[in-house]
């Protein structure tokens, strides 16, 4: 070690140079705007074409859109989506899902399922504080979905719009909202 390296060694040391350079650093952040968010107080701005938790919709008269088709399941690569399904006994060859799970300890959150339904009854919202300390309430049932569906039904239409699974023109919504047909009953009397 030569001399005049040892004395700006010393004079570092004596004029705190490393604790300056550090409060340089923090001052200049000082004026800098924050890029973190105090969560759960604050929170970000979601996306809409973000993909947080699954829900199953409704059409706008109240009626389950989803016709048990079981399309969703076939598509899931984390096989974590299971139908059950029977013919609707007031509509003949119509279909309705008795019993619809998926289990989201087990989903990526891909979208297929989304995409591979024919009626839009499934999508993705920005729900995404569902963590808990039983595992079996991430099973995901019937009533869950759609109760999600309901609250976040907003959400819902911002995805199918944003993944381009919902369209405005006339022919994509008479598909995506009244197929399939209902098949009444032939009227006997
Ligand atoms: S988002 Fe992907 S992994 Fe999750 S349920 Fe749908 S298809 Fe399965
Ligand atoms: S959610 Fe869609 S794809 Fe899945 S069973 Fe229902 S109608 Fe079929």
């Amino acid at each position: 070690m030569n001399a005049s390296h040892g004395l700006k060694k010393f004079m570092n040391a004596v004029l705190f140079r490393e604790i300056w350079n550090a409060m340089k650093v923090t001052f200049k952040h000082m004026f800098h705007r924050p890029m973190t968010f105090q969560y759960p107080r604050e929170k970000r701005v979601i996306p809409d074409a973000h993909r947080g938790a699954l829900g199953l919709l409704r059409y706008d008269d109240g009626r389950e859109r989803c016709v048990g088709c079981d399309l969703c399941e076939v598509a899931c690569p984390s096989r974590c989506i299971k139908v059950i399904s029977e013919e609707d006994k007031s509509l003949p060859l119509q279909r309705v899902a008795t019993e619809f799970y998926i289990d989201i300890t087990k989903c990526v959150f891909c979208g297929y399922c989304v995409e591979a339904c024919p009626v839009n009854a499934l999508a993705m919202t920005k729900l995404y504080e569902y963590s808990t300390h039983d595992k079996r309430t991430l099973l995901f049932d019937k009533k869950r979905l759609y109760d999600i569906g309901e609250q976040y039904m907003d959400d819902a239409k911002k995805y199918l719009y944003a993944h381009n699974q919902e369209k405005d023109d006339h022919e994509s919504r008479v598909y995506r909202y009244q197929f399939p047909e209902p098949v009444h009953k032939p009227n006997t009397s």
